[in-house]
């Protein structure tokens, strides 16, 4: 079996739902197909979720309204009659409209899972019952019911035996060659919805490639391939045809919008190649990630990762930086869920550049308890792979360097924009 993962910019059209019976009907495999939320989904709930953790019902529902709306038309384009889109949407929107009527936010994660994860459900019933009217039989699953998850909600880990037990009495091929379900979403053990963390879709694919000892996990994706640097950033980039999965690994955790960093484990355990593929031009080949490739990246990589902090931490009993206050400084912003992607430390401060979520001015407001705490917002994170000097100056000009970092194969910039 193969497992096929089509994202939010692939399925934000009746055209892009369209496109992938076109790729559908070419697979001779069984296969398992994942789905993200249509286009922007995820983002127009948590907007209906803010408003709902505010009290503010009503406009929670206006813009769920708004969420319908899109599907809607979408729908329309897809089904012959309005009876089939209500067949679909309707009971899903009223669910919705009841959770928000009724229920009282008070958990923030857990009221996050449990309204987000609908734009997943919503897409793949609707391109699930779409595939079926184009004679692609399939099954649809919820994956809310399979994949099981701790209760750490809006990142929860996934139980790899509970989970495997639930997707192989699930999937019969035998029955059906194809089934459909949703990326991003689980549920923990008691039945509560929960999510993967954002762009979780990715790392679905690979569980489900894992789970079911897949030949081959695709993403389909809207850009050629995996490039070595992001074309809306910088000029003249190539494809990469071949990865390992530690470059893949690399390059994902510096920020490379290519797959979301935890798509590699899944796979690399099971010797599983990873292709990622064009959704508009499917008869080129793409990029393939696997263990051993025939040609390594003989090319610099960039990879530009922005909204980045720099903090400054410096123990207020002037104590040495050592493994101990290492130690205490990582649990903290751990325990905060802040991302960190590059450490540098001295006898007396630790600086790392981290995200900015929503989670950081509370952490930072912790550490301030044991560390003078020092920061720069608005920073861009530049690493290079294969760095040379041309591509340094060239990539660094008209840029501030607050940090810079260089080993053997990488170079890394922390700078902004010179005043
Ligand atoms: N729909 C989710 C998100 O936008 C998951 C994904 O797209 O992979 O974050
Ligand atoms: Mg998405």
């Amino acid at each position: 079996m193969i497992v096929y993962k089509f994202g939010g910019a692939s399925v934000r059209s009746a055209e892009g739902i369209k496109n992938i019976v076109s790729i559908v009907s070419n697979v001779v495999d069984n296969l398992f197909i994942v789905v993200s939320a249509m286009g922007k989904t995820t983002n127009a709930m948590e907007r209906v979720l803010d408003y709902f953790m505010q009290a503010k019902k009503d406009e929670a529902l206006a813009q769920l309204a708004d969420v319908e709306q899109f599907h809607r038309e979408i729908c329309n384009q897809l089904f012959v009659t309005e009876k089939k889109t209500d067949e679909i949407l309707i009971p899903i929107f009223t669910e919705i409209k009841e959770l928000i009527i009724n229920g009282i936010g008070n958990d923030y994660d857990r009221w996050y899972d449990r309204l987000v994860s609908f734009g997943e459900i919503i897409s793949t019933k609707i391109i699930s019952n779409y595939l079926i009217t184009q004679n692609i039989d399939n099954k649809w699953l919820d994956m809310r019911k399979l994949l099981i998850t701790d209760s750490n909600f809006r990142e929860a880990n996934i139980n790899m035996e509970q989970s495997r037990i639930n997707l192989k009495k699930a999937v019969d091929f035998q029955q059906y060659t194809i089934y459909t379900g949703q990326g991003f979403i689980g549920a923990n053990h008691k039945g509560d919805p929960t999510t993967l963390g954002r762009e979780g879709s990715d790392y679905t694919a690979a569980v489900v490639g894992n789970l079911l000892d897949a030949q081959s996990v695709t993403i389909w994706k809207d850009v050629p391939g995996i490039l070595n640097a992001d074309p809306r950033i910088f000029s003249n980039t190539v494809l990469i045809p071949e990865l390992t999965y530690a470059d893949a690994v690399e390059l994902a955790y510096s920020g490379a919008q290519i797959i979301h960093p935890k798509t590699i484990k899944p796979l690399e355990n099971e010797n599983i190649p990873l292709y990622v593929r064009p959704f508009y031009t499917p008869e080129q080949f793409g990029s393939v990630i696997k263990r051993q490739i025939t040609h390594s990246i003989d090319i610099p990589v960039l990879i530009l990762r922005v909204n980045q902090v720099l903090v400054s931490l410096r123990p207020r009993d002037f104590s040495f930086v050592l493994e101990d206050s290492l130690s205490h400084a990582f649990g903290v912003l751990n325990k905060h869920r802040i991302k960190v992607s590059l450490i540098q430390s001295s006898a007396v401060s630790i600086s790392v550049c981290v995200d900015n979520t929503r989670y950081l001015p509370v952490a930072l407001d912790e550490l301030s308890n044991d560390y003078s705490v020092t920061y720069n917002y608005n920073l861009e994170l530049l690493t290079i792979r294969g760095s040379n000097a041309q591509v340094e100056a060239e990539t660094t000009a008209n840029r501030e360097i607050l940090l810079s970092q260089h080993t053997r194969r990488i170079a890394r910039f922390l700078m902004r924009e010179k005043k």
